[in-house]
This record gives structure tokens, C-alpha cells and sequence, in this order.
């Protein structure tokens, strides 16, 4: 069982894709993937009615859009400078611990769905991460227990525009948050079916090259680490992303940077968590 959402953009319903690959509408029984279903046992509850048959549930064809897979969060969280390489090609140092940074939740987008490159920007970048789901509120969390109160994960990718981000006053959060800038999916997959997720090859591609191809467990600060420091500095919610950091391959880090231009199309997978792809317009 994976969790998707189906529908035009805005007015996405729950829904599962099953083990045999169909999809099937889960509206009937549950309202939408989001704060409030995660902290009532929503997973749980799911797993109980797809396990019966989903029951009431119609099928979905393949055709329909899918949007992000859980309702937008509270927060997004994100992890800079994660992964060794990726904070060489960077600058700026290596963190001795995790840096933080949000991007706003408005800029959360479907997986296939076009992505605005901002008016004026030139140095639009892509970074393919592996996101966390959070499945309860963690406030003061362990890193012994940080693991159990994760839901699911998906593929995530935090696109940026590295003028916004490094070249003007203040924080990352100008160049990391623009509208659609946080594309999620295809689906989440429940933790419960990702027995190791530092065990994962992640990848990009644009325009069918291959940018960046990485290994989750090449993260300096590990998930499980990652959540628990964060739940010392704010709390974390039912539903809220934590993006855990890119790896090397961005265009901000070649020589000559390659830039995303209106047209090209980025495709971004996890193994085992699918892939998700879209096509950057001008706006
Ligand atoms: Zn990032």
C-alpha cells in the first residue's frame, strides 16, 4: 500500500495504490492526508481497510492527476549542506551540525505538475532529497526513538534559485521558496516498507541527463539524528516534511553552472519511494 492523492490541483481526494498497482479512491472513508489524520492513527486505520478490501473504494484510472501525497504541512523543514560532497561544491564550510532551514509551505506542488521559474531569476537549481513524513508530534524526541514517529517517506525536490538564496540579504528562505517550488511524490510510502532508509540511491535527471546520483546513507547527520536535534529547537507536528539534504551534482556546483531555463524537464527518483518529473515554464 501506497498513499497518493488524485484530483485536479487544490481538490485533491485520498487515495492507495495496492499491491497489484491499482488505484483506489479512499475518500469514502477518510477525509484527506493531514494533520489531523496522522494524529488520530490514520495509518492504521488505512491499513485496516485496505487489508479488508477497501471496502466502498473505487477504482481510480491511471490517467487521473496526482497531486502531492499528503495535504500541506505545517512547516517544511529542510537540512542544508547534508551530504559531504554537496557542502564542498557549496562553500561556505562543512557543518559541524545540521543546518536549518524552512522553505514556506505554500510552495507545495504535485509530482508531475510544471514548475514557475520565478520573474528575473537566472540561477534556478534543482536538489532531489529524501523526505520524511512525520507520523506524530515530536517535541524533546530521542534519536533512539526519533524512528517511530516517522510515517512514511516520498521523493522531494528543493528547488532553489541561488541568486534569492546566496546573493541577497538574509536567509535561504527567499531563494527556496517560490510557488511550486516543493514538489512531493509520487507517492508516500509507509515506513513500515522501507526498512533502512539510509540504505537508498537517489538520483536527478534533466533532459535525460543524469545530474546527481547519490546514497541516503552518505548523509553526515543521519535521519534519525536529524529528527531528533530539530525536536529540540521547534515541534514537530502530524504531517509536517523534513527534507534531509542533497546531494553532490547541482548545477550551482559545475563550472559552468547549468541553470534550469523554461523547457527543460527534471526528473527526480528515490529506490524504491518511484519517481516524479516535471517540466519547468516560464511565468
Ligand atoms: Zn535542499
Amino acid at each position: 500500500m501506497k498513499l497518493i492523492r488524485h484530483g485536479e490541483i487544490g481538490r485533491e481526494e485520498p487515495g492507495v495504490i495496492l499491491a497489484n498497482g491499482k488505484r483506489v479512491d479512499a475518500s469514502g472513508e477518510f477525509a484527506d492526508y493531514d494533520e489531523g489524520f496522522f494524529a488520530a492513527g490514520g495509518m492504521e486505520a488505512l491499513s485496516e481497510w485496505v487489508e479488508d478490501g477497501c471496502v466502498g473504494g473505487r477504482e481510480i484510472s491511471p490517467l487521473v492527476r496526482i497531486g502531492a501525497p499528503i495535504d500541506r504541512p505545517s512547516k517544511i523543514v529542510c537540512v542544508g549542506k547534508n551530504y559531504l560532497d554537496h557542502a564542498k561544491e557549496f562553500g561556505e564550510g562543512i557543518p559541524t551540525e545540521p543546518v536549518l532551514f524552512m522553505k514556506a509551505s505554500s510552495c507545495w506542488s504535485g509530482p508531475f505538475d510544471e514548475v514557475m521559474r520565478p520573474p528575473g531569476a537566472e540561477k534556478m537549481d534543482y536538489e532531489v532529497e529524501l523526505a520524511v513524513v512525520i507520523g506524530q508530534t515530536m517535541r524533546h524526541v530521542s534519536e533512539d526513538d526519533a524512528m517511530s514517529y516517522v510515517a512514511g517517506y516520498s521523493v522531494f525536490c528543493d528547488y532553489s534559485e541561488r541568486a534569492y538564496q546566496k546573493e541577497m540579504e538574509g536567509q535561504w528562505m527567499k531563494g527556496k521558496s517560490y510557488d511550486r517550488f516543493g514538489p512531493m511524490g509520487p507517492w508516500m510510502v509507509p515506513a513500515s516498507q522501507v526498512p533502512d532508509p539510509q540504505a537508498l540511491r537517489l538520483w536527478t535527471k534533466v533532459n535525460g541527463e543524469l545530474r546527481q546520483n547519490g546514497y541516503t546513507g552518505d548523509m553526515m547527520f543521519p535521519v534519525k539524528m536529524v529528527l531528533s536535534y530539530i525536536s529540540r529547537f521547534m515541534t514537530l507536528l502530524p504531517g509536517d516534511i523534513v527534507a534531509t539534504g542533497t546531494p553532490s551534482g547541482v548545477a550551482m556546483g559545475m563550472n559552468s553552472p547549468k541553470y534550469l531555463q523554461p523547457g527543460d524537464y527534471v526528473e527526480l527518483g528515490i529506490e524504491g519511494l518511484g519517481e516524479m518529473g516535471q517540466r519547468i515554464v516560464a511565468c
